[in-house]
Protein backbone atom coordinates (compact mmCIF):
# COMPACT_ATOMS: atom_id res chain seq x y z
CA UNK A 1 0.00 0.00 0.00
CA UNK A 2 1.42 3.56 -0.61
CA UNK A 3 1.57 5.48 2.12
CA UNK A 4 -0.04 8.28 -0.59
CA UNK A 5 -2.96 6.59 -0.81
CA UNK A 6 -3.42 5.87 2.80
CA UNK A 7 -3.28 9.46 3.82
CA UNK A 8 -5.52 10.41 1.40
CA UNK A 9 -7.87 7.62 2.33
CA UNK A 10 -7.53 9.10 5.87
CA UNK A 11 -8.00 12.73 4.98
CA UNK A 12 -11.31 11.67 3.10
CA UNK A 13 -12.57 9.73 6.36
CA UNK A 14 -11.58 12.56 8.37
CA UNK A 15 -14.23 15.26 6.02
CA UNK A 16 -16.63 12.17 6.40
CA UNK A 17 -16.81 12.02 10.36
CA UNK A 18 -14.42 8.55 10.39
CA UNK A 19 -10.99 9.20 12.20
CA UNK A 20 -8.67 7.05 11.76
CA UNK A 21 -6.28 6.28 14.15
CA UNK A 22 -3.87 3.92 12.04
CA UNK A 23 -3.34 3.33 8.77
CA UNK A 24 -3.43 -0.04 8.76
CA UNK A 25 -7.29 -0.18 10.17
CA UNK A 26 -7.78 1.40 6.87
CA UNK A 27 -6.55 -1.42 4.81
CA UNK A 28 -7.85 -3.76 6.79
CA UNK A 29 -11.51 -2.75 7.07
CA UNK A 30 -12.46 -3.93 3.25
CA UNK A 31 -11.37 -7.35 4.49
CA UNK A 32 -13.68 -7.75 7.89
CA UNK A 33 -16.07 -10.89 7.27
CA UNK A 34 -17.40 -10.28 10.79
CA UNK A 35 -18.84 -7.42 12.79
CA UNK A 36 -19.69 -8.13 16.68
CA UNK A 37 -21.94 -5.41 17.23
CA UNK A 38 -22.00 -4.05 21.34
CA UNK A 39 -26.19 -3.49 21.74
CA UNK A 40 -26.15 -0.75 24.39
CA UNK A 41 -25.01 2.74 23.10
CA UNK A 42 -24.18 1.12 19.75
CA UNK A 43 -27.36 -0.70 18.36
CA UNK A 44 -29.78 1.51 20.95
CA UNK A 45 -29.49 5.32 21.95
CA UNK A 46 -27.45 4.24 24.50
CA UNK A 47 -29.72 6.61 26.90
CA UNK A 48 -32.33 4.35 28.37
CA UNK A 49 -35.39 5.48 30.71
CA UNK A 50 -37.93 3.46 32.89
CA UNK A 51 -40.84 2.22 31.02
CA UNK A 52 -42.32 0.02 33.50
CA UNK A 53 -42.77 -0.39 37.82
CA UNK A 54 -44.15 -3.29 38.36
CA UNK A 55 -44.19 -3.70 42.37
CA UNK A 56 -44.55 -6.94 44.04
CA UNK A 57 -47.29 -7.27 46.69
CA UNK A 58 -47.02 -5.22 49.63
CA UNK A 59 -44.98 -2.78 47.72
CA UNK A 60 -46.11 0.72 46.05
CA UNK A 61 -44.35 2.00 42.87
CA UNK A 62 -43.21 4.74 44.49
CA UNK A 63 -41.41 2.66 47.38
CA UNK A 64 -39.88 0.45 44.44
CA UNK A 65 -38.03 2.98 42.96
CA UNK A 66 -37.38 4.89 46.28
CA UNK A 67 -35.53 1.61 47.37
CA UNK A 68 -33.78 1.13 44.00
CA UNK A 69 -32.93 4.62 42.98
CA UNK A 70 -31.10 4.55 46.71
CA UNK A 71 -28.85 1.79 45.97
CA UNK A 72 -28.31 2.92 41.91
CA UNK A 73 -27.52 6.61 42.81
CA UNK A 74 -23.87 5.08 43.75
CA UNK A 75 -23.38 3.61 40.69
CA UNK A 76 -21.99 4.70 36.99
CA UNK A 77 -24.18 2.58 34.78
CA UNK A 78 -26.62 4.07 32.59
CA UNK A 79 -29.33 1.94 33.88
CA UNK A 80 -28.70 3.33 37.32
CA UNK A 81 -29.25 7.16 35.60
CA UNK A 82 -32.27 6.26 34.41
CA UNK A 83 -34.06 5.00 38.02
CA UNK A 84 -32.50 7.89 39.84
CA UNK A 85 -33.85 10.42 37.30
CA UNK A 86 -37.25 8.72 37.03
CA UNK A 87 -37.65 9.08 41.67
CA UNK A 88 -36.31 12.47 40.46
CA UNK A 89 -38.92 13.23 38.17
CA UNK A 90 -41.72 11.89 40.63
CA UNK A 91 -40.31 14.26 43.12
CA UNK A 92 -39.84 10.85 45.08
CA UNK A 93 -37.82 10.99 48.39
CA UNK A 94 -34.47 8.91 48.01
CA UNK A 95 -32.79 7.73 51.02
CA UNK A 96 -28.81 7.17 51.52
CA UNK A 97 -27.67 3.84 50.60
CA UNK A 98 -24.71 2.03 52.76
CA UNK A 99 -22.41 -0.77 51.46
CA UNK A 100 -22.83 -0.73 48.09
CA UNK A 101 -21.02 -3.47 45.90
CA UNK A 102 -21.43 -2.88 41.80
CA UNK A 103 -20.92 -5.76 39.75
CA UNK A 104 -20.40 -5.15 36.01
CA UNK A 105 -22.85 -7.14 34.08
CA UNK A 106 -25.32 -8.16 37.15
CA UNK A 107 -26.06 -5.19 39.05
CA UNK A 108 -25.45 -3.81 42.39
CA UNK A 109 -26.20 -5.09 46.42
CA UNK A 110 -25.92 -2.52 49.54
CA UNK A 111 -28.11 -1.98 53.10
CA UNK A 112 -31.00 0.89 52.93
CA UNK A 113 -32.19 1.84 56.18
CA UNK A 114 -30.79 -1.24 57.66
CA UNK A 115 -32.90 -2.82 54.97
CA UNK A 116 -30.45 -5.37 52.37
CA UNK A 117 -30.93 -4.51 48.84
CA UNK A 118 -30.12 -6.41 45.49
CA UNK A 119 -30.56 -5.13 42.10
CA UNK A 120 -29.98 -6.46 39.08
CA UNK A 121 -30.72 -9.30 36.43
CA UNK A 122 -32.68 -12.03 36.82
CA UNK A 123 -29.37 -14.47 37.25
CA UNK A 124 -27.72 -12.21 39.93
CA UNK A 125 -30.82 -12.26 41.91
CA UNK A 126 -31.05 -16.20 41.49
CA UNK A 127 -27.23 -16.06 42.99
CA UNK A 128 -28.40 -14.06 45.99
CA UNK A 129 -30.86 -16.95 46.76
CA UNK A 130 -34.33 -14.72 45.51
CA UNK A 131 -36.97 -16.45 43.82
CA UNK A 132 -38.53 -14.56 40.95
CA UNK A 133 -41.52 -14.94 39.23
CA UNK A 134 -39.71 -15.35 35.99
CA UNK A 135 -42.55 -15.75 33.68
CA UNK A 136 -43.05 -11.92 34.43
CA UNK A 137 -39.37 -11.32 33.61
CA UNK A 138 -39.59 -12.87 30.36
CA UNK A 139 -42.85 -10.63 29.61
CA UNK A 140 -41.15 -7.31 29.90
CA UNK A 141 -37.12 -8.97 27.92
CA UNK A 142 -39.65 -10.36 25.45
CA UNK A 143 -40.50 -6.60 24.55
CA UNK A 144 -36.70 -5.89 24.41
CA UNK A 145 -36.89 -3.77 27.96
CA UNK A 146 -33.99 -4.44 30.32
CA UNK A 147 -34.66 -6.10 33.69
CA UNK A 148 -34.09 -4.33 36.74
CA UNK A 149 -35.41 -7.21 39.81
CA UNK A 150 -35.00 -6.01 42.92
CA UNK A 151 -35.38 -7.81 46.21
CA UNK A 152 -35.08 -6.71 49.59
CA UNK A 153 -34.24 -8.54 52.73
CA UNK A 154 -33.95 -11.55 50.40
CA UNK A 155 -37.79 -11.41 49.15
CA UNK A 156 -38.71 -10.02 45.54
CA UNK A 157 -39.74 -6.76 45.51
CA UNK A 158 -40.98 -6.30 41.89
CA UNK A 159 -39.53 -5.57 38.79
CA UNK A 160 -38.01 -2.15 36.82
CA UNK A 161 -38.02 -2.07 32.90
CA UNK A 162 -36.01 0.07 31.84
CA UNK A 163 -36.28 0.46 27.70
CA UNK A 164 -33.28 1.54 25.55
CA UNK A 165 -34.34 3.18 21.74
CA UNK A 166 -33.02 1.37 19.43
CA UNK A 167 -31.29 3.96 17.25
CA UNK A 168 -33.27 5.14 14.01
CA UNK A 169 -30.91 3.72 11.31
CA UNK A 170 -29.47 0.72 12.92
CA UNK A 171 -31.17 -1.55 11.01
CA UNK A 172 -30.59 -0.24 7.42
CA UNK A 173 -27.02 -0.17 8.54
CA UNK A 174 -27.30 -4.11 9.49
CA UNK A 175 -28.65 -4.35 5.75
CA UNK A 176 -26.00 -2.28 4.24
CA UNK A 177 -23.73 -4.41 6.10
CA UNK A 178 -25.33 -7.86 5.47
CA UNK A 179 -25.37 -6.96 1.45
CA UNK A 180 -21.30 -6.40 1.96
CA UNK A 181 -21.16 -9.99 3.11
CA UNK A 182 -20.69 -9.71 6.46
CA UNK A 183 -22.14 -11.75 9.10
CA UNK A 184 -23.49 -9.57 12.06
CA UNK A 185 -23.08 -10.72 15.51
CA UNK A 186 -24.71 -8.61 18.37
CA UNK A 187 -22.90 -9.31 22.06
CA UNK A 188 -24.86 -8.00 25.21
CA UNK A 189 -25.01 -8.42 29.04
CA UNK A 190 -28.72 -8.01 29.00
CA UNK A 191 -31.25 -11.14 29.39
CA UNK A 192 -31.56 -13.60 26.23
CA UNK A 193 -35.10 -12.49 25.56
CA UNK A 194 -33.73 -8.69 26.03
CA UNK A 195 -31.32 -9.67 22.81
CA UNK A 196 -33.61 -11.42 20.79
CA UNK A 197 -36.11 -8.75 20.89
CA UNK A 198 -33.52 -5.94 19.57
CA UNK A 199 -31.97 -8.00 17.41
CA UNK A 200 -35.10 -8.86 15.50
CA UNK A 201 -35.95 -5.11 15.36
CA UNK A 202 -32.32 -4.75 13.66
CA UNK A 203 -32.37 -7.24 11.58
CA UNK A 204 -29.76 -9.35 13.53
CA UNK A 205 -29.72 -13.06 13.04
CA UNK A 206 -26.79 -13.92 15.35
CA UNK A 207 -26.44 -12.57 19.04
CA UNK A 208 -25.00 -13.65 22.24
CA UNK A 209 -26.83 -12.63 25.15
CA UNK A 210 -25.40 -12.84 28.82
CA UNK A 211 -22.26 -11.85 28.34
CA UNK A 212 -20.09 -10.73 31.07
CA UNK A 213 -17.99 -7.32 30.02
CA UNK A 214 -15.11 -9.22 30.82
CA UNK A 215 -15.83 -12.38 28.47
CA UNK A 216 -16.70 -9.89 25.51
CA UNK A 217 -13.26 -9.99 24.00
CA UNK A 218 -12.87 -13.78 24.42
CA UNK A 219 -16.07 -14.12 22.23
CA UNK A 220 -14.79 -11.52 19.44
CA UNK A 221 -11.37 -13.75 19.76
CA UNK A 222 -13.25 -16.69 19.03
CA UNK A 223 -15.10 -15.45 16.44
CA UNK A 224 -12.07 -14.68 14.55
CA UNK A 225 -10.73 -18.45 14.07
CA UNK A 226 -9.22 -19.94 11.14
CA UNK A 227 -7.73 -16.45 10.58
CA UNK A 228 -11.01 -14.51 9.63
CA UNK A 229 -10.90 -11.08 10.17
CA UNK A 230 -13.18 -9.82 12.39
CA UNK A 231 -14.46 -6.12 13.44
CA UNK A 232 -15.83 -4.80 16.76
CA UNK A 233 -18.24 -1.70 16.87
CA UNK A 234 -18.81 -0.51 20.54
CA UNK A 235 -19.07 2.62 22.63
CA UNK A 236 -16.47 2.15 25.09
CA UNK A 237 -18.70 1.65 28.19
CA UNK A 238 -17.56 -2.26 29.13
CA UNK A 239 -16.20 -3.28 26.10
CA UNK A 240 -12.83 -1.31 25.59
CA UNK A 241 -11.14 -4.34 25.87
CA UNK A 242 -13.43 -6.11 23.02
CA UNK A 243 -12.66 -3.12 20.50
CA UNK A 244 -8.65 -4.01 21.83
CA UNK A 245 -9.82 -7.66 20.74
CA UNK A 246 -10.76 -7.30 17.22
CA UNK A 247 -8.95 -6.88 14.04
CA UNK A 248 -10.08 -3.26 13.35
CA UNK A 249 -12.53 -1.86 16.07
CA UNK A 250 -15.04 1.49 15.48
CA UNK A 251 -16.07 3.58 18.42
CA UNK A 252 -19.25 4.82 17.84
CA UNK A 253 -21.21 7.26 19.75
CA UNK A 254 -21.32 9.52 22.96
CA UNK A 255 -17.24 10.49 22.66
CA UNK A 256 -16.57 8.22 25.40
CA UNK A 257 -13.18 8.96 25.60
CA UNK A 258 -12.03 5.49 26.69
CA UNK A 259 -14.01 4.08 23.23
CA UNK A 260 -11.52 6.59 21.06
CA UNK A 261 -8.49 5.38 22.80
CA UNK A 262 -9.36 1.82 22.07
CA UNK A 263 -10.67 2.03 18.77
CA UNK A 264 -8.87 1.86 15.52
CA UNK A 265 -11.37 4.16 14.05
CA UNK A 266 -13.91 6.47 15.54
CA UNK A 267 -16.91 7.13 13.88
CA UNK A 268 -17.95 11.08 14.76
CA UNK A 269 -21.52 10.42 13.48
CA UNK A 270 -23.65 7.80 16.38
CA UNK A 271 -24.32 5.37 13.21
CA UNK A 272 -23.55 1.90 12.41
CA UNK A 273 -23.83 3.26 9.28
CA UNK A 274 -19.99 4.62 9.60
CA UNK A 275 -18.79 1.16 9.68
CA UNK A 276 -20.04 0.68 6.30
CA UNK A 277 -19.16 3.83 5.21
CA UNK A 278 -15.55 3.06 6.39
CA UNK A 279 -15.61 -0.71 4.96
CA UNK A 280 -16.54 1.33 1.41
CA UNK A 281 -14.02 4.01 2.04
CA UNK A 282 -11.08 0.71 2.36
CA UNK A 283 -12.10 -0.65 -0.57
CA UNK A 284 -11.67 2.47 -2.89
CA UNK A 285 -8.77 3.58 -0.72
CA UNK A 286 -7.06 -0.09 -1.59
CA UNK A 287 -8.29 -0.05 -4.99
CA UNK A 288 -6.31 3.36 -6.15
CA UNK A 289 -3.00 1.38 -4.26
CA UNK A 290 -3.27 -1.73 -6.61
P1 LIG B 1 -24.49 -4.24 27.88
O1 LIG B 1 -23.75 -5.49 27.52
O2 LIG B 1 -25.86 -4.23 27.31
O3 LIG B 1 -23.70 -3.00 27.50
P2 LIG B 1 -23.71 -4.44 30.76
O4 LIG B 1 -22.69 -5.48 30.47
O5 LIG B 1 -23.24 -3.14 31.28
O6 LIG B 1 -24.70 -4.21 29.49
O7 LIG B 1 -24.74 -5.00 31.82
C1 LIG B 1 -25.44 -6.22 31.59
C2 LIG B 1 -26.71 -6.26 32.38
O8 LIG B 1 -26.43 -6.20 33.78
C3 LIG B 1 -27.64 -5.09 32.12
O9 LIG B 1 -28.44 -5.31 30.98
C4 LIG B 1 -28.44 -5.06 33.40
O10 LIG B 1 -29.48 -6.00 33.33
C5 LIG B 1 -27.45 -5.51 34.47
N1 LIG B 1 -26.87 -4.37 35.21
C6 LIG B 1 -25.58 -3.97 35.19
N2 LIG B 1 -25.38 -2.90 35.99
C7 LIG B 1 -26.59 -2.60 36.53
C8 LIG B 1 -27.06 -1.60 37.44
N3 LIG B 1 -26.28 -0.65 37.97
N4 LIG B 1 -28.38 -1.62 37.74
C9 LIG B 1 -29.19 -2.54 37.21
N5 LIG B 1 -28.82 -3.50 36.38
C10 LIG B 1 -27.54 -3.55 36.04
MG1 LIG C 1 -22.29 -1.35 26.54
Amino acid sequence: ATPTAIMVGTGQGARAGMLVKNAEALELAEKIRVLAVDKTGTLTEGTPAVSDVVPSEGWSREQLLAIAAALEQTSGHPIAAAIVAEARAQAIAVAAAEGTVAVAGKGVSGRVDGRSVVLGTPDFLQEHGVDLPLAACENLAAAGKTLVAVAVNGQFAGLIGVADRVRADSAAAVARLKARGLRVVMLTGDHAATAAAIAAQTGIDDWRAGVMPGEKAAVVKSLSRDGVRVGMAGDGINDAPALAAADVSFAIGVGADVAMEAADITLVRNSLHGVADAIDLSRATLSKIR
